[in-house]
């Protein structure tokens, strides 16, 4: 690892920690404190939790010093709405971080996991919906001629980086500095318990910026496997940034020279924004996908597609796990992709989108501050202007947590089909008051 991105990993970690002391505070003495609502299940479960589970709880909802307001816990959820174990309900904007894009127990799904629950789930075969998943998959996505199918999303990062150096007998790989790719050692934000072995052969370049890419696979050289890249840039704590179509044809042309996979981490905005692929619109196939979170309307899936050419390289490495062949939440994925495909869902997305970012601009200047709202209408982000520390952002979404509406300050939300107008509108209305609220104060 160069020196430079070195330091960028350790800035990472103290930014995290520090997070996380606050979350600690904040989940002994601070939670739901805006509005006193009936939080004692919440406290109760965090409190039990601390004894048995290092930390309480752990990875990023351990760092809900995002929140003075929303709850750690969740009972059930409900098309665009979920509800608290003290009987709170919130208009959801975080949809299960991702992952839950048609609306929580959309009929559809829930009735093919019955079914296959019916039949069985863990088998000692693979089950036979298995072949139909990568079946449609191959057909939705562009550049996929076959599909490998695992848990979450770290593992489809980690399986296309390995099938990539299979494939060219090289060892570097390049990514975003301060993108997320997932939890394993290799690309973790967090370096406790991680060598410097560990990410030996990664080197960073900065997103958007095609001439520090070619630097970074200048001192690659004829070692670079690959380059991994989101399709637009996600990081936490910072304004989302939208693709430069130039950057990600230069990504493409890079790897073409050089003979890298070009990976494109599709696991936050698969499926979500275009089926086909989240660079469809920009005019860049990637050889290798990475996807997780949307694929099967919150059951736990993964997926690697991959292009002819890297074929022979994903049959010769060795990838699996005890629940990698799991039916039910294959049969969730077919259920999902088949909604989405069959219906305007995707449609229902961007608009609610654009009516939740229309309506909170006209809030926002109505109340005399300015926003900055970046990223996909898909998957919003919303930071008062000049607000770098995110303080006045999270006492406004700690405002509207207050009021039933969960936005996070600085993680993007996630939009789905369930959100009607009505749904929008609703929360707009809430949304006004946590302005008014910080008015006031
Ligand atoms: N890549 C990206 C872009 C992600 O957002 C995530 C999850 N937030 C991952 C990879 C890792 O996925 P998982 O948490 O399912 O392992």
């Amino acid at each position: 690892m160069s020196e430079m991105s070195e330091m960028s990993e350790i800035g990472e970690i103290g930014e995290i920690g520090e997070v996380s002391e606050v979350s600690e505070a904040n989940a002994m003495n601070t939670v739901n404190t805006v509005n006193a609502v009936n939080n004692k299940n919440d406290l109760r479960l965090a409190e039990r939790s601390r004894v048995v589970i290092p930390g309480g709880i752990y990875g990023h909802m351990a760092v809900p010093g995002f929140s003075g307001t929303l709850p750690q816990y969740m009972a059930y959820g409900d098309g665009c709405r979920v509800t608290d174990t003290d009987g709170n309900t919130f208009i959801d904007f975080l949809c299960g971080w991702g992952p839950v894009v048609l609306g929580h127990r959309h009929p559809a799904v829930q009735r093919a996991v019955d079914e296959q629950l019916a039949r069985g789930d863990c088998l000692n075969g693979a089950p036979p919906v298995m072949v139909e998943l990568a079946e449609l998959l191959v057909d939705t996505v562009a550049h996929a001629d076959w599909a490998l199918l695992a848990k979450n999303g770290t593992d489809a990062t980690t399986a296309s980086v390995t099938i990539a150096r299979a494939a060219t007998g090289r060892r570097k790989v390049l990514m975003a500095r301060g993108s997320y790719h997932g939890a394993a050692p290799w690309c973790t934000p967090v370096t406790e318990g991680v060598t410097p072995e560990d990410r030996a052969h990664l080197d960073y370049f900065e997103f958007n910026d095609l001439e520090s890419v070619r630097a970074a696979a200048a001192r690659a050289g004829d070692d670079l496997a690959a380059v991994v890249v989101c399709p637009h840039r996600q990081d936490v704590h910072r304004d989302q940034e939208l693709t430069d179509q130039g950057f990600a044809r230069g990504l493409r042309e890079l790897c073409d020279r050089t003979g890298a996979a070009l990976i494109l981490d599709d696991v936050r905005c698969g499926f979500r924004l275009d089926l086909a692929g989240s660079w469809e619109p920009l005019g860049v196939r990637p050889d290798l996908s990475a996807w997780s979170k949307a694929i099967a309307n919150g059951y736990a899936l993964a997926a690697v597609t991959g292009t002819d050419a890297l074929r022979d390289a994903a049959k010769r490495i060795y990838t699996t796990g005890s629940f990698w062949f799991s039916a039910a939440s294959m049969a969730a994925a077919v259920a999902t992709l088949t909604e989405l495909r069959e219906t305007d869902a995707l449609e229902r997305i961007a608009r609610a989108g654009r009516r939740l970012r229309e309506g909170l601009a006209a809030q926002a200047s109505a109340h005399g501050f300015e926003v900055i709202q970046s990223g996909p209408v898909q998957m919003p982000l919303l930071r008062f202007a000049g607000d770098d520390d995110f303080s006045l952002t999270r006492r406004w979404t700690d405002e509207a947590g207050a009021r039933g509406v969960y936005v996070h300050p600085y993680h993007n939300w996630f939009l789905g089909a369930s959100h009607t107008d009505a749904d929008i509108d609703e929360a707009l209305e809430r949304t006004d008051g946590a302005f008014a609220a910080l008015t006031r104060r």
